[in-house]
């Protein structure tokens, strides 16, 4: 078979979208699956409309693009921004996107009347993370702006923590968001039916209490993909971490000393392992590198250890000499994941059963086990 390669197990991203949206709906909060990390992966974006999402979520247009062609029924939202000469493809592909900027409200209200179409806006709040969002101090004017255009309906509002400055979603700014929403509905008398307080990060404030204000969407890439709650990079309880493998194969495996020899300067990637010598080991090669893979986001196999990477090559110590071809299977976490997703070099396989016997995402559950 063809490698190096992604699996992707369609049954744990519909157990863990359904795990998710079961004890969400209990709280009132509905889910937005979001689909980036997969490049707006069409059979990854129907799992999670199986397990229950309400709506899917991508950051890029061009994903987008390929999830309406794919005949995706639920709305589609553009969670980052488009540009102001975005706006006409964020109407074609979209019904909603975040926004927090003037021009582009304004770029995507002319291109709604151009396409004689109605676009929603969620406008983005800066709580602290201190990435996208208007001010608070902001907030009732550019509400009020977005609400006089012609062609566009204000949703609601929401914001994203974590992503920049890991700022930890909490009560104080879920609070701070409820109480806009409600000045804002309250002043501009509009429904605002879509509150959406963040992505994967809030899942611990939200599952933790009972009352979460006004707060009804999450938009949730990392967790239904994952399985972990990527504060922590723990596990999130019931949820499978086993939904993508990487699957690389050898290609040499050698017995070879550990400390290497010859004058060195600087490896392309600064140069990694000592030179210290603890005797002959079995060196192992797979062909996946820098290009494909974030080397310290992928979980290798027990009694395997990565021990250096370059563009092309990950470096491996395994127990025994590997025939070359022999296929290697490692865990992902969210980094590693995204840049293989996005390697033209690593294939995408779809399984639509569970793989046993794969290891847990990198960083998170081996050590928790
Ligand atoms: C990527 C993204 C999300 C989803 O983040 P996860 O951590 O994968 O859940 C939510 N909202 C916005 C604005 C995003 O860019």
């Amino acid at each position: 078979m063809i490698s190096p390669r992604i699996e992707v197990d369609l049954a744990a991203i519909e157990h863990n979208t359904h795990s998710l949206v079961t004890r969400l709906e209990k709280r009132g909060i509905s889910v937005t699956g979001v689909t980036k990390a997969t490049l707006g992966s069409p059979e990854v974006a129907r799992a999670m409309v199986r397990g229950g999402v309400k709506r899917i979520g991508d950051s890029r247009l061009e994903n987008l693009e390929d999830l309406k062609q794919a005949g995706l029924k639920v709305p589609l939202v553009l969670l980052r921004s488009p540009t102001p000469v975005q706006a006409d493809g964020a109407v074609t592909f979209a019904s909603a996107s975040l926004v927090s900027d003037i021009d582009v409200v304004e770029a995507l209200s002319a291109a709604a009347g151009r396409q004689a179409l109605n676009h929603g806006i969620v406008l983005m709040l800066e709580l602290g993370d201190l990435r996208e969002g208007v001010m608070v101090a902001e907030v009732l004017d550019m509400a009020r702006r977005i609400s006089r255009t012609r062609h566009l309906t204000l949703l609601g509002i929401g914001t994203n923590l974590a992503c920049r400055s890991g700022v930890v979603p909490g009560d104080s700014q879920m609070k701070e968001l409820s109480a806009q929403a409600t000045l804002l509905a309250g002043r501009l008398n509009l429904p605002l039916p879509y509150i959406t307080g963040g992505n994967s990060a809030n899942l611990a404030w939200a599952l933790g209490r009972d009352d979460v204000g006004r707060v009804n969407d999450l938009r949730l890439g990392e967790a239904i993909l994952l399985g972990v709650d990527p504060l922590t990079r723990s596990p999130i309880d019931g949820l499978r971490t086993d939904a993508f493998t990487l699957v690389g194969s050898v290609i040499e495996s050698l017995s070879k000393p550990t400390g290497s020899w010859g004058a060195t300067g600087g490896g392309a990637f600064g140069s990694s392992a000592g030179r210290r010598d603890r005797g002959t080991i079995i060196q192992t090669i797979v062909s996946l590198g820098r290009q494909d893979i974030d080397p310290d986001g992928i979980t290798p196999p027990v009694g395997v250890t990565v021990l250096a990477s370059s563009s092309d090559h990950l470096v491996l110590e395994t127990p025994k000499l590997m025939p070359a071809g022999t296929e290697i299977r490692f865990g992902v976490n969210y980094s590693a994941l995204l840049r293989a997703m996005t390697s033209p070099f690593v294939a995408e396989r779809v399984v639509v059963g569970s793989a046993p016997g794969v290891p847990v995402a990198a960083g998170s559950a081996a050590s928790a086990r």
